[in-house]
Protein backbone atom coordinates (compact mmCIF):
# COMPACT_ATOMS: atom_id res chain seq x y z
CA UNK A 1 0.00 0.00 0.00
CA UNK A 2 0.91 3.70 -1.26
CA UNK A 3 0.61 6.38 1.92
CA UNK A 4 -1.71 9.14 0.64
CA UNK A 5 0.56 12.17 1.16
CA UNK A 6 -2.45 14.64 0.68
CA UNK A 7 -3.46 13.27 5.01
CA UNK A 8 -0.06 14.17 6.24
CA UNK A 9 0.41 17.38 8.19
CA UNK A 10 3.88 19.01 8.59
CA UNK A 11 4.78 16.60 11.29
CA UNK A 12 3.00 13.58 9.72
CA UNK A 13 5.55 14.42 6.46
CA UNK A 14 8.71 15.56 8.33
CA UNK A 15 8.78 11.74 9.78
CA UNK A 16 7.80 10.08 6.42
CA UNK A 17 10.46 11.67 5.07
CA UNK A 18 12.58 10.54 7.99
CA UNK A 19 11.38 7.21 7.55
CA UNK A 20 13.09 7.50 3.93
CA UNK A 21 16.06 8.69 4.84
CA UNK A 22 15.35 12.13 3.79
CA UNK A 23 15.99 15.49 5.16
CA UNK A 24 12.91 17.38 7.35
CA UNK A 25 13.26 20.20 4.70
CA UNK A 26 11.70 17.75 2.06
CA UNK A 27 8.56 17.72 4.54
CA UNK A 28 8.35 21.60 3.28
CA UNK A 29 8.73 21.05 -0.15
CA UNK A 30 6.14 18.38 -0.36
CA UNK A 31 3.74 20.11 1.29
CA UNK A 32 4.16 23.28 -0.90
CA UNK A 33 3.79 21.13 -4.04
CA UNK A 34 0.94 19.50 -2.48
CA UNK A 35 -1.05 22.48 -1.14
CA UNK A 36 0.35 25.73 -2.42
CA UNK A 37 0.43 24.33 -6.04
CA UNK A 38 -2.31 21.34 -6.25
CA UNK A 39 0.19 19.14 -7.64
CA UNK A 40 -0.96 15.26 -7.63
CA UNK A 41 2.19 14.01 -9.65
CA UNK A 42 5.39 13.87 -8.43
CA UNK A 43 6.73 14.14 -11.79
CA UNK A 44 5.86 17.79 -11.54
CA UNK A 45 7.89 18.66 -8.34
CA UNK A 46 11.41 19.98 -9.93
CA UNK A 47 13.22 20.88 -7.18
CA UNK A 48 13.65 17.02 -6.30
CA UNK A 49 16.21 14.61 -8.17
CA UNK A 50 14.69 12.00 -10.41
CA UNK A 51 15.66 9.22 -8.30
CA UNK A 52 13.84 10.82 -4.96
CA UNK A 53 10.75 11.38 -7.65
CA UNK A 54 10.72 7.58 -8.69
CA UNK A 55 10.88 6.58 -5.07
CA UNK A 56 7.87 8.73 -4.01
CA UNK A 57 5.64 7.24 -7.02
CA UNK A 58 6.62 3.93 -5.54
CA UNK A 59 5.68 4.52 -2.15
CA UNK A 60 3.64 7.79 -1.92
CA UNK A 61 0.55 8.86 -3.89
CA UNK A 62 -1.52 11.94 -3.75
CA UNK A 63 -4.78 10.96 -4.27
CA UNK A 64 -8.27 13.15 -3.57
CA UNK A 65 -11.56 11.69 -3.83
CA UNK A 66 -13.49 11.34 -7.06
CA UNK A 67 -16.34 14.13 -7.52
CA UNK A 68 -19.51 12.62 -8.89
CA UNK A 69 -20.78 15.82 -9.14
CA UNK A 70 -20.48 19.45 -10.18
CA UNK A 71 -23.04 22.24 -9.75
CA UNK A 72 -23.32 26.15 -9.69
CA UNK A 73 -26.42 27.48 -8.42
CA UNK A 74 -28.14 30.60 -9.75
CA UNK A 75 -26.02 32.83 -6.85
CA UNK A 76 -23.02 31.27 -7.37
CA UNK A 77 -22.88 28.84 -5.36
CA UNK A 78 -20.94 25.40 -5.98
CA UNK A 79 -21.34 22.08 -4.87
CA UNK A 80 -19.27 19.19 -5.44
CA UNK A 81 -20.57 15.57 -4.47
CA UNK A 82 -16.91 13.92 -3.85
CA UNK A 83 -17.18 10.19 -3.48
CA UNK A 84 -15.47 8.39 -0.53
CA UNK A 85 -15.73 4.96 -1.36
CA UNK A 86 -18.73 1.91 -0.14
CA UNK A 87 -21.58 4.10 -1.52
CA UNK A 88 -20.95 7.08 1.03
CA UNK A 89 -20.51 10.80 -0.72
CA UNK A 90 -19.91 13.88 0.75
CA UNK A 91 -20.49 17.18 -0.16
CA UNK A 92 -18.19 20.50 0.17
CA UNK A 93 -19.82 23.97 -0.89
CA UNK A 94 -17.85 27.28 -2.11
CA UNK A 95 -19.98 30.68 -1.08
CA UNK A 96 -18.35 33.40 -3.40
CA UNK A 97 -19.50 37.20 -1.99
CA UNK A 98 -18.24 39.97 -2.66
CA UNK A 99 -14.89 40.64 -0.72
CA UNK A 100 -14.71 36.77 0.82
CA UNK A 101 -15.54 33.37 -0.53
CA UNK A 102 -16.15 30.88 1.82
CA UNK A 103 -15.63 27.06 1.66
CA UNK A 104 -17.86 24.89 3.72
CA UNK A 105 -16.59 21.54 4.32
CA UNK A 106 -17.67 17.96 5.74
CA UNK A 107 -16.14 16.22 8.24
CA UNK A 108 -18.63 12.99 8.80
CA UNK A 109 -19.98 10.82 6.11
CA UNK A 110 -23.97 11.67 7.77
CA UNK A 111 -24.13 12.80 11.11
CA UNK A 112 -24.83 10.65 14.52
CA UNK A 113 -26.66 13.34 16.21
CA UNK A 114 -30.46 13.99 14.92
CA UNK A 115 -30.80 17.70 15.25
CA UNK A 116 -34.56 17.59 14.13
CA UNK A 117 -34.33 19.62 11.01
CA UNK A 118 -31.25 19.20 9.68
CA UNK A 119 -31.43 17.10 6.55
CA UNK A 120 -28.05 15.53 7.48
CA UNK A 121 -28.92 13.86 10.82
CA UNK A 122 -32.13 12.40 8.80
CA UNK A 123 -29.82 10.70 6.40
CA UNK A 124 -28.28 8.83 9.49
CA UNK A 125 -24.57 8.27 9.98
CA UNK A 126 -21.56 6.00 8.34
CA UNK A 127 -18.25 6.91 9.63
CA UNK A 128 -15.68 9.88 10.24
CA UNK A 129 -13.70 11.10 7.47
CA UNK A 130 -10.40 10.59 7.23
CA UNK A 131 -7.53 13.95 7.88
CA UNK A 132 -7.53 13.53 4.03
CA UNK A 133 -10.55 13.45 2.86
CA UNK A 134 -11.65 16.68 4.95
CA UNK A 135 -8.49 18.19 3.77
CA UNK A 136 -9.10 17.11 0.05
CA UNK A 137 -11.93 19.13 0.03
CA UNK A 138 -10.13 22.40 0.48
CA UNK A 139 -7.44 21.51 -2.07
CA UNK A 140 -10.15 19.93 -4.76
CA UNK A 141 -11.34 23.50 -4.35
CA UNK A 142 -8.86 25.30 -4.52
CA UNK A 143 -7.43 23.91 -7.38
CA UNK A 144 -10.72 23.98 -9.14
CA UNK A 145 -11.30 27.70 -8.06
CA UNK A 146 -7.18 28.79 -8.83
CA UNK A 147 -4.77 28.10 -6.45
CA UNK A 148 -2.59 30.35 -5.15
CA UNK A 149 -2.07 32.07 -1.95
CA UNK A 150 -2.22 35.97 -2.65
CA UNK A 151 -4.68 38.43 -1.00
CA UNK A 152 -6.99 38.18 -4.14
CA UNK A 153 -7.19 33.74 -3.51
CA UNK A 154 -10.83 32.84 -3.89
CA UNK A 155 -11.36 30.51 -0.72
CA UNK A 156 -10.32 33.22 2.13
CA UNK A 157 -12.55 31.61 4.87
CA UNK A 158 -12.89 27.64 5.63
CA UNK A 159 -15.82 26.55 7.72
CA UNK A 160 -16.64 23.60 9.08
CA UNK A 161 -20.44 23.63 9.05
CA UNK A 162 -21.05 20.76 6.32
CA UNK A 163 -21.90 17.12 6.81
CA UNK A 164 -21.34 16.32 10.25
CA UNK A 165 -20.47 17.12 13.62
CA UNK A 166 -16.57 18.06 13.25
CA UNK A 167 -15.89 17.55 17.68
CA UNK A 168 -17.04 13.97 17.24
CA UNK A 169 -14.24 13.37 14.87
CA UNK A 170 -11.73 15.15 16.85
CA UNK A 171 -8.32 14.30 15.73
CA UNK A 172 -8.70 13.83 12.13
CA UNK A 173 -10.40 17.00 12.29
CA UNK A 174 -7.62 18.85 14.29
CA UNK A 175 -4.83 17.66 11.71
CA UNK A 176 -6.61 18.67 9.17
CA UNK A 177 -7.22 22.54 10.75
CA UNK A 178 -3.09 22.46 10.95
CA UNK A 179 -2.71 22.02 7.44
CA UNK A 180 -5.15 24.67 6.64
CA UNK A 181 -3.34 27.15 9.17
CA UNK A 182 0.37 25.74 7.85
CA UNK A 183 2.03 29.11 6.30
CA UNK A 184 3.04 26.03 3.89
CA UNK A 185 0.09 24.92 2.86
CA UNK A 186 -2.75 27.25 3.15
CA UNK A 187 -1.20 29.85 5.59
CA UNK A 188 -5.36 30.64 6.33
CA UNK A 189 -5.40 32.78 9.92
CA UNK A 190 -7.52 31.38 12.66
CA UNK A 191 -10.06 34.03 12.49
CA UNK A 192 -10.51 32.86 9.64
CA UNK A 193 -11.35 29.41 10.24
CA UNK A 194 -14.68 28.21 11.69
CA UNK A 195 -15.44 24.94 13.72
CA UNK A 196 -19.07 25.03 14.02
CA UNK A 197 -20.40 22.27 16.84
CA UNK A 198 -23.86 21.39 18.02
CA UNK A 199 -22.49 21.69 21.48
CA UNK A 200 -20.01 19.12 21.94
CA UNK A 201 -18.29 20.03 25.53
CA UNK A 202 -15.66 18.44 26.10
CA UNK A 203 -14.73 18.48 22.55
CA UNK A 204 -15.06 22.51 22.46
CA UNK A 205 -12.25 21.98 26.07
CA UNK A 206 -10.31 19.90 23.95
CA UNK A 207 -10.22 22.38 20.92
CA UNK A 208 -8.96 25.23 22.45
CA UNK A 209 -6.40 23.48 24.03
CA UNK A 210 -5.28 21.46 20.65
CA UNK A 211 -5.67 24.04 18.04
CA UNK A 212 -7.81 27.07 18.81
CA UNK A 213 -9.70 28.50 16.13
CA UNK A 214 -13.02 31.03 15.41
CA UNK A 215 -15.60 28.48 17.01
CA UNK A 216 -19.49 28.96 16.02
CA UNK A 217 -22.06 27.22 18.19
CA UNK A 218 -25.32 25.95 17.34
CA UNK A 219 -27.47 27.25 19.77
CA UNK A 220 -31.20 27.18 17.85
CA UNK A 221 -32.76 27.63 21.16
CA UNK A 222 -33.46 29.56 24.73
CA UNK A 223 -34.13 27.29 26.65
CA UNK A 224 -33.11 23.46 27.60
CA UNK A 225 -37.02 22.33 27.43
CA UNK A 226 -37.01 23.10 23.60
CA UNK A 227 -33.12 22.76 22.74
CA UNK A 228 -33.84 18.84 24.21
CA UNK A 229 -36.24 18.47 21.42
CA UNK A 230 -34.10 20.57 18.13
CA UNK A 231 -30.54 19.37 19.19
CA UNK A 232 -30.77 15.80 21.46
CA UNK A 233 -27.29 16.40 22.37
CA UNK A 234 -28.49 18.96 25.14
CA UNK A 235 -29.90 16.21 27.08
CA UNK A 236 -26.38 14.75 27.54
CA UNK A 237 -24.87 19.10 27.74
CA UNK A 238 -27.32 21.32 28.65
CA UNK A 239 -26.94 24.89 28.01
CA UNK A 240 -25.43 25.77 31.23
CA UNK A 241 -22.62 23.72 30.67
CA UNK A 242 -22.11 24.90 27.18
CA UNK A 243 -22.33 28.71 27.80
CA UNK A 244 -19.62 27.80 30.51
CA UNK A 245 -17.63 26.00 27.94
CA UNK A 246 -18.17 28.60 25.27
CA UNK A 247 -16.47 31.33 28.48
CA UNK A 248 -14.10 28.98 28.69
CA UNK A 249 -13.31 29.02 25.24
CA UNK A 250 -12.74 32.40 24.35
CA UNK A 251 -9.42 32.32 26.93
CA UNK A 252 -7.68 31.52 23.94
CA UNK A 253 -9.97 31.97 20.96
CA UNK A 254 -8.44 33.89 17.83
CA UNK A 255 -11.97 36.19 18.20
CA UNK A 256 -13.22 37.70 21.17
CA UNK A 257 -16.60 36.43 20.41
CA UNK A 258 -18.26 33.26 20.41
CA UNK A 259 -21.13 33.19 16.82
CA UNK A 260 -24.08 31.37 18.09
CA UNK A 261 -26.19 30.14 15.32
CA UNK A 262 -30.05 30.14 15.71
CA UNK A 263 -31.98 28.38 12.79
CA UNK A 264 -35.97 30.09 12.04
CA UNK A 265 -38.14 27.48 12.71
CA UNK A 266 -41.67 29.18 12.40
CA UNK A 267 -43.71 28.86 15.11
CA UNK A 268 -41.53 26.70 17.03
CA UNK A 269 -38.69 29.27 18.66
CA UNK A 270 -39.20 32.43 16.99
CA UNK A 271 -41.05 34.32 18.71
CA UNK A 272 -40.72 37.65 20.88
CA UNK A 273 -40.83 35.61 24.49
CA UNK A 274 -37.72 33.13 22.71
CA UNK A 275 -35.65 36.47 21.84
CA UNK A 276 -36.24 38.31 25.29
CA UNK A 277 -35.15 34.53 26.60
CA UNK A 278 -32.30 34.45 24.23
CA UNK A 279 -31.32 38.07 25.61
CA UNK A 280 -31.12 36.56 29.09
CA UNK A 281 -29.53 33.36 28.13
CA UNK A 282 -26.50 34.60 26.29
CA UNK A 283 -25.95 37.98 28.65
CA UNK A 284 -22.49 36.70 29.68
CA UNK A 285 -20.86 35.51 27.14
CA UNK A 286 -19.87 37.84 24.31
CA UNK A 287 -21.41 37.10 21.18
CA UNK A 288 -22.88 37.55 17.78
CA UNK A 289 -26.01 35.81 17.33
CA UNK A 290 -26.74 34.86 13.20
CA UNK A 291 -30.21 33.79 12.41
CA UNK A 292 -30.59 31.34 10.11
CA UNK A 293 -33.85 31.13 7.70
CA UNK A 294 -34.84 27.12 7.97
CA UNK A 295 -34.26 25.82 4.94
CA UNK A 296 -36.89 22.82 3.73
CA UNK A 297 -35.51 19.71 2.73
CA UNK A 298 -37.93 16.51 1.82
CA UNK A 299 -39.99 15.34 4.68
CA UNK A 300 -38.80 18.00 6.71
CA UNK A 301 -41.28 18.72 9.99
CA UNK A 302 -41.13 22.72 9.87
CA UNK A 303 -41.42 25.69 7.84
CA UNK A 304 -39.14 28.40 7.91
CA UNK A 305 -39.93 31.84 9.78
CA UNK A 306 -42.07 34.32 8.03
CA UNK A 307 -39.43 37.74 7.31
CA UNK A 308 -41.51 39.73 9.44
CA UNK A 309 -41.11 37.00 12.50
CA UNK A 310 -37.00 37.13 11.61
CA UNK A 311 -36.58 41.10 11.54
CA UNK A 312 -38.75 41.33 14.57
CA UNK A 313 -36.22 38.44 16.29
CA UNK A 314 -33.38 40.22 15.27
CA UNK A 315 -34.66 43.63 16.47
CA UNK A 316 -35.38 41.67 20.08
CA UNK A 317 -32.11 40.95 20.35
CA UNK A 318 -30.22 44.35 18.66
CA UNK A 319 -32.27 46.49 21.08
CA UNK A 320 -30.44 44.73 23.86
CA UNK A 321 -27.60 45.30 22.47
CA UNK A 322 -26.70 42.10 21.19
CA UNK A 323 -25.25 41.82 17.98
CA UNK A 324 -27.38 39.81 15.35
CA UNK A 325 -27.47 39.19 11.76
CA UNK A 326 -29.24 37.38 9.54
CA UNK A 327 -27.68 34.44 6.86
CA UNK A 328 -28.51 35.09 3.81
CA UNK A 329 -30.16 31.72 2.16
CA UNK A 330 -27.01 30.82 -0.52
CA UNK A 331 -27.48 28.30 -3.44
CA UNK A 332 -30.32 26.41 -1.99
CA UNK A 333 -31.80 25.86 -5.51
CA UNK A 334 -29.13 23.09 -5.84
CA UNK A 335 -29.54 22.41 -2.01
CA UNK A 336 -26.56 23.40 -0.53
CA UNK A 337 -27.83 26.14 1.98
CA UNK A 338 -27.78 24.89 5.16
CA UNK A 339 -28.68 21.89 6.59
CA UNK A 340 -29.41 20.77 2.87
CA UNK A 341 -26.20 19.04 2.91
CA UNK A 342 -27.19 15.05 2.31
CA UNK A 343 -24.71 13.76 0.20
CA UNK A 344 -25.23 9.96 0.00
CA UNK A 345 -24.68 8.18 3.37
CA UNK A 346 -25.56 4.34 4.13
CA UNK A 347 -26.66 4.97 7.49
CA UNK A 348 -25.42 2.34 9.85
CA UNK A 349 -28.02 3.40 12.25
CA UNK A 350 -31.30 2.25 11.03
CA UNK A 351 -32.38 6.05 11.47
CA UNK A 352 -34.67 5.97 7.80
CA UNK A 353 -36.78 2.81 9.33
CA UNK A 354 -37.24 4.40 12.84
CA UNK A 355 -38.60 7.58 11.38
CA UNK A 356 -40.44 6.17 8.52
CA UNK A 357 -41.84 3.23 11.36
CA UNK A 358 -42.65 7.16 13.22
CA UNK A 359 -44.32 8.52 10.14
CA UNK A 360 -46.34 5.95 10.16
CA UNK A 361 -47.39 5.70 13.67
CA UNK A 362 -48.52 9.17 13.77
N1 LIG B 1 -22.71 19.67 13.41
C1 LIG B 1 -22.21 21.02 13.37
C2 LIG B 1 -21.81 21.42 11.97
C3 LIG B 1 -22.97 21.61 11.01
S1 LIG B 1 -23.10 23.28 10.68
C4 LIG B 1 -23.21 21.96 13.99
O1 LIG B 1 -24.30 21.51 14.32
O2 LIG B 1 -22.90 23.11 14.19
C5 LIG B 1 -24.57 23.44 9.85
C6 LIG B 1 -25.41 24.56 10.43
O3 LIG B 1 -26.67 24.60 9.74
C7 LIG B 1 -25.73 24.29 11.88
O4 LIG B 1 -25.85 25.47 12.61
C8 LIG B 1 -27.06 23.62 11.74
O5 LIG B 1 -27.77 23.60 12.93
C9 LIG B 1 -27.73 24.44 10.65
N2 LIG B 1 -28.83 23.75 10.03
C10 LIG B 1 -29.09 22.42 10.04
N3 LIG B 1 -30.22 22.16 9.36
C11 LIG B 1 -30.67 23.33 8.91
C12 LIG B 1 -31.80 23.68 8.09
N4 LIG B 1 -32.63 22.76 7.63
N5 LIG B 1 -31.96 24.98 7.81
C13 LIG B 1 -31.09 25.91 8.24
N6 LIG B 1 -30.00 25.63 8.99
C14 LIG B 1 -29.81 24.35 9.32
Amino acid sequence: MTVNLLGLDQEGLKAFCAGLGEKPYRARQLLRWIHQAGVDDFDLMTDMSKALRTRLQDCARITAPRVIRDSTAGDGTHKWLLDVGTGNAIETVFIPEENRGTLCISSQAGCALECSFCSTGAQGFNRNLSTEEIISQLWWANRCLGRGVSADRPISNVVMMGMGEPLANFDNVVAALELMLDDLAYGLSRRRVTVSTAGLVPGIDRLRDACPVALAVSLHASNDELRDRLVPINRKYPIKELLAACVRYLDRAPRNFIMFEYVMLGGVNDSVGHARELVSLVKDVPCKINLIPFNAFADSRYVRSAPDSIARFRDVLMQAGLLATIRKTRGDDIEAACGQLAGQVQDRTKRRQRRNVEEVAR
